[in-house]
């Protein structure tokens, strides 16, 4: 948006909530009467400020903040005041965190010759940027990663997928002491990985490709948006889709007073192989030099030159020294206690640590929740109480891994079986188009808090949200029982802290953002001069994702039946499975699926009729809002996901290939996709009795 533009629209924008000007009342799902919660909300929609949270922004990006380090702390602080600020009961939760910091990382690359092409990493930089020259900007490194010192050919990999690595063993390239060479895209970079190693290989050259987030995407940073020729995505290679958080401590809290005894060596989450990752300015000499096969037209990145595969060309010596400590991290925790159903917890989350100062990744979600805690402690102050307990949290260490989180829900883990929602942002404000993922039984839900909040560009964010979902083609894969006038919410994958909420314990969630052309993630360049140049120069967005998440909280904190939907979430995963039974029939696997099936309907069932008693909300209320609980928490297995165990559910969980995307039914798809007869049947056992229960809990409230 320019800024004639953005100044025209402040009017609109800065006018009174829409609720207030609707004179008709409102019905809501989950509420009996909607009156009195309307005029909350109305208080409530009032208060986050625009030019408030902007500051927040500024003092949380004035110093790079990598978790662990005394300046993280000091955000802590600056959190816990404004929390403790808007009448939270505060604290700042530390845990003893197994963490890596570079003390060296450099990568010399050399021809067939031994001439050097390249030595790194370089510096990032760009004309005119205030903040890249900070002392504190250290060695770009991924987490995670193994320390040594090796040396091999090189070898381009593409994004390094599943099919990318097949596609080399079908050329009869192999890997084993090879350095893989891959750009960021497609996977979370973990996956890149994990396949790497699986494969052999001595290490890793992660770099961004100008086509897939820079000039190819149009201008770069400082003159737009997007990645500049030096600028690096560090990030986190952990398998977490084995499982997240310390490595040392799955499925229990690394508390301060955990014993080192406790503490499990094996690190079973971690890389042993080095990774770095690599500007184009480093990867492009080498890049250039390849020999060997020309790469498959497809892999080819926007750079002037042909790439190829690499035989017999680039050399490259890698040297990764990494600092392995435990470290401590701070989560901050803020309570307000309900009034009716104290021990039912409505817990609303997003990060803070960042690799740098991370002003859209994590900060523009803190400055939002910020804003949030101020509508909520003006309501505090008028003498409002939630009727369930609202915890507001801001987690350490996401970056590494999802760390502060997954800690906290370890150590919550029994109250948290009871946790009515948990809500996320992460990377709150990129840009001025909303989208949101969810659980199905949330899709209904989060579309209709949309409906009462005001967008920056006129309207409501529901009607900007569906100009923006209508001219998209989306793959129709997605949400197959969505009726097609509605906007697509997407499926819950990994790469955010609301992970050990819904796949460990089953805690229904969702997660939101508005996005936009943003091309710095996780380089110098995510900084508050970028962020005010490209993102959201009036923070009007912040303000936005402020009301929504505010909304969120309040309006299932206070309802008198849990709006869940499990009409649709019984649907999906009714088309899951008719999906998956086309996939075997391709592979020519004999599968019963038809007790599955009939586990599905049975649950489609008893969903309808439970959406009419939660239409009708008479009768007892406490054991229908239990029955509605338990029914997310029955589609956990206790034994988890063959080979990780630490992810429960049996409907969502990270793809071990894909690490960010979602795989549903990932039991039966994994096994599917693995060609494994046996460990399918098995799957679709686990899976069945796992519907039926979820069946029986919502017949029997
Ligand atoms: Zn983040």
């Amino acid at each position: 948006m320019n800024e004639s533009l953005a100044s025209l629209l402040l009017l609109s924008f800065t006018a009174l909530p829409l609720t207030a000007q609707n004179a008709a009342p409102q019905t809501v799902f989950g509420y009996t009467n909607f009156g009195a919660e309307s005029k909350i909300e109305e208080k409530f929609l009032a208060v986050p400020d625009a030019a408030l949270a902007g500051q927040h922004l500024k003092t949380l990006t004035a110093e790079p903040h990598l978790a662990a380090s005394p300046e993280d702390r000091k955000t802590a602080e600056y959190v816990a005041r404004k929390f403790r600020a808007a009448g939270l009961e505060t604290e700042i939760v530390p845990y003893r965190v197994l963490l890596n910091q570079p003390k060296v990382v450099r990568v010399e690359a050399y021809n067939a010759a031994g001439h050097l092409l390249m030595s790194g990493p370089t510096p990032e930089h760009v004309a005119n940027d205030p903040y890249q020259n900070d002392p504190r900007i250290g060695l770009p490194f991924n987490g995670s990663s193994g320390s040594g010192d090796v040396t091999g050919e090189v070898v381009y990999a593409n994004y390094g997928r599943l099919e990318d690595y097949d596609q080399l063993a079908a050329q009869h390239i192999d890997l084993h002491g090879k350095i893989v060479l891959v750009r960021y895209g497609a996977n979370f970079r973990g996956v890149k990985v994990y396949i790497a190693e699986q494969r052999g290989a001595a290490g890793v050259l992660i770099y961004s490709d100008p086509h897939d987030d820079g000039f190819y995407k149009g201008d770069a940073y400082p003159e737009g948006p997007w990645r500049p020729e030096t600028a690096i995505q560090r990030g986190s290679v952990q398998y977490l889709f084995k499982y997240p958080g310390d490595p040392e401590t799955p499925g229990v809290a690394s508390a301060l007073d955990l014993p080192d005894a406790a503490r499990v060596s094996g690190f079973g989450n971690q890389p042993h192989i080095i990774s770095i990752p690599l500007s184009y300015h480093d990867a492009a000499p080498i890049l250039q030099a390849m020999k060997g096969q020309s790469a498959p037209q497809s892999w080819q990145g926007a750079l002037p030159f042909r790439y190829h595969l690499g035989s017999g060309g680039v050399k490259v010596h890698l040297v990764s020294n990494q600092d392995y400590q435990r470290r401590i991290i701070w989560n901050v925790i803020g309570k307000i206690k309900g009034t009716d159903y104290p021990d039912d917890w409505v817990v609303v989350g997003n990060h803070r640590d960042a690799w740098l100062y991370g002003a859209v990744d994590p900060s523009s979600g803190t400055a939002a929740m910020l804003e949030t805690v101020h509508g909520v402690g003006a309501l505090i102050k008028q003498g409002w109480r939630p009727k369930r307990t609202l915890i507001f949290a801001n987690w350490d260490a996401e970056e590494q891994g999802l760390i502060g989180s997954t800690e906290w829900v370890e150590q919550h883990a029994s109250e948290l079986s009871r946790a009515v929602a948990y809500f996320n942002t992460d990377v709150a404000v990129s840009g001025p188009d909303f989208s949101a993922d969810a659980v199905p039984s949330l899709k209904q839900f989060l579309r209709e808090i949309t409906r009462d909040v005001p967008s920056p560009l006129g309207g409501t964010v529901y009607q900007q949200w569906r100009i923006k979902s209508a001219g998209q083609s989306e793959s129709p894969s997605a949400n197959a029982s969505a009726p097609a006038e509605e906007i697509q919410v997407g499926d819950l994958g990994s790469g955010s802290d609301f992970t050990p909420f819904l796949q460990h314990l089953g805690v229904p969630s969702t997660d939101i953002t508005s996005e936009g052309s943003y091309g710095v993630y996780h380089s110098v360049f995510d900084n508050y001069a970028w962020f005010t140049q490209n993102a959201d120069p009036h923070f009007y967005y912040l303000q936005e994702m402020a009301r929504v998440f505010g909304l969120e909280a309040l309006r299932m904190a206070d309802c008198d039946v849990l709006p869940y939907d499990y009409v649709t979430y019984a649907n999906e995963i009714g088309a899951f499975l008719e999906a998956a039974r086309h996939k075997a029939a391709d592979q020519r696997l004999t599968l019963d699926f038809a007790p599955a099936q009939a586990a599905a309907a049975r649950l489609a069932a008893a969903a309808r009729a439970t959406h009419e008693q939660q239409s009708a909300a008479n009768g007892d209320l406490v054991r229908l809002n239990h029955a509605l609980r338990q029914t997310e928490t029955a589609l956990l297995s206790d034994a988890g996901l063959p080979n990780r165990p630490w992810y429960k559910h049996t409907i969502y969980a990270p793809g071990e290939y894909t690490g960010y995307a979602a795989v549903v039914i990932p039991g039966v798809n994994e096994a599917l996709d693995a060609k494994d007869q046996p460990r399918a049947a098995q799957q679709l056992v686990v899976l069945t009795q796992a519907l039926a229960k979820a069946a029986a809990t919502l017949e029997k409230p």
